[in-house]
């Protein structure tokens, strides 16, 4: 699979926020998790009228790529609505952390003037928790 650039995976990103269900927030959101096949898995925010079981884009994206086979990922879009600056959320960063313990995943967001900036999961949640955190625990 030929590799895609961070352009490429923004423009998959804004498709995939095409399908976001958002009719209580109107604020759609679309990611494109990029697995180290090269596979990219699509993921937009759904939200439930219960609004505690909303899941963001990111989520949405992981949960895919793991349930069609895929562990480890080097990159992640997100899209948000135009002439805004988003990141991930705190429970995205977390969950995106899971799947990049050594912190490099590549995190691409777009800038309010639709400018793509790269950063990475370690920058955005640094000393996060982790498996090691469970494996040094007595858990009592
Ligand atoms: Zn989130």
């Amino acid at each position: 699979m030929d590799p895609i650039d961070d352009a490429a995976l923004m423009a998959q990103a804004e498709a995939a926020r095409g399908f976001a269900h958002a009719p209580y927030s109107r604020f759609r959101v679309g990611a494109a998790l990029l697995a180290d096949g090269g596979a990219v898995i699509p993921g937009c925010n759904v939200e439930n009228a219960s609004y505690g079981a909303t899941i963001c884009a990111e989520r949405t994206a992981v949960v895919a790529a793991v349930a069609a086979g895929h562990r480890r990922f080097t990159a992640i879009a997100i899209a948000g609505p135009a002439g805004i600056a988003l990141g991930p959320c705190g429970m995205c960063r977390q969950v995106l952390s899971e799947f990049a313990p050594d912190g490099s995943l590549r995190v691409l967001t777009r800038d309010a003037a639709g400018a793509i900036h790269a950063t990475t999961i370690a920058q955005l949640l640094p000393a996060a928790f982790s498996a090691t955190d469970l494996a040094s625990s007595t858990r009592d």
